[in-house]
């Protein structure tokens, strides 16, 4: 039996100082809620649907619920994940009017194709049954606020987890990178840029310049990265750097190995990352990588 282990994050981007309680504070119950889940024996599906469920129904996420607004006023998402037993994904795109984006990339994972987008993802959502709302019950006041003075803090929520049959999933979840133009599409919801998922190896997640992770293929380069050398911790510090030498921009990662050993980096100035592993007796969070050293 393999050992449990999840990790989640709430974006590469800044995080004002009277903000990061709340990044800390949304990590962890994702965290606990996807814990919760694999100690009842459930998926690593099941705990990574459930820890991105409360990342995208928490405001302070730019994902679900609190998204940021596209260029035309509106909130358009895309969520995506992979499982790593028979590198299956799912994923939706440029959805609307749907409460959790990640519930539907679920049920398309569970069909044939890998990716619904738009009008389709939607109809797709409200056949099965999926939480649908009015496109504006989205919005918050306060990224009504920021996308009106022209604010952009964009950024993803993700997961990696591995379950007692040693399956990994990783996935994402993101509102887009803020004032984007309509119909636009970063790597969050494609398999290799977003996220990537081989049992054999581990699991990945993305954030940040969804344009340039998605044209060096990020995840599927960072999975190589921790096949060649078996530590995460490196196999993310060089992923981000490659994204930096070969095509500039900022992102992070997190990462688990077949064995549940974390990783995560960012070049971006924060990153909200919580953990858990079956060694601790609760998850632990923090707001930027240089607070993990001291732990
Ligand atoms: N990667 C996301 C996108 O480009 C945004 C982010 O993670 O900041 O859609």
């Amino acid at each position: 039996l393999s050992a449990l282990s999840i990790i989640v994050h709430g974006g590469a981007k800044e995080i004002p100082p009277a903000k990061r309680r709340a990044h800390r504070d949304g990590c962890l119950r994702a965290a606990e809620a996807g814990w919760t889940k694999l100690e009842a024996g459930g998926t690593a599906v099941d705990a990574l649907e459930a820890a991105i469920r409360v990342l995208e129904d928490d405001p302070t996420f730019n994902a679900g619920y609190g998204s940021d607004l596209n260029a035309e006023g509106e909130v358009q998402m895309d969520a995506g994940f992979m499982h790593g037993k028979e590198l299956k994904s799912g994923a939706v795109a440029y959805i609307q009017g749907v409460k959790n984006p990640i519930s539907v990339a679920r049920r398309v994972f569970e069909q044939q194709e890998i990716l619904l987008v738009g009008d389709g993802a939607y109809l797709f959502a409200k056949e099965f049954g999926a939480e649908i709302c009015p496109k504006s019950a989205l919005i918050t006041e306060e990224k009504r606020g920021e996308w009106e003075q022209e604010l952009k803090q964009a950024s993803t929520v993700g997961c990696v987890v591995i379950d007692r049959d040693g399956n990994i999933a990783a996935g994402a979840s993101t509102g887009g990178t803020g004032s984007n133009r309509r119909g636009r599409v970063g790597d969050t919801p494609m398999p290799g840029c977003g996220y990537y998922a081989e049992n054999s190896i581990g699991g990945v997640a993305m954030t940040g310049d969804g344009e340039e992770i998605a044209r060096v293929v990020l995840s599927k380069v960072a999975i190589d990265f921790l096949s060649q050398s078996g530590n995460p911790e490196a196999a993310c510090a060089k992923a981000i750097k490659t994204l930096q030498q070969k095509v500039g921009g900022e992102a992070g990662c997190i990462m688990l190995d077949c064995n549940g050993k974390h990783g995560w980096h960012h070049n971006s100035r924060d990153m909200a990352v919580a953990y858990r592993t079956e060694d601790m007796k609760k998850a632990v969070a923090f707001t930027r990588k240089s607070e993990e050293a001291g732990r």
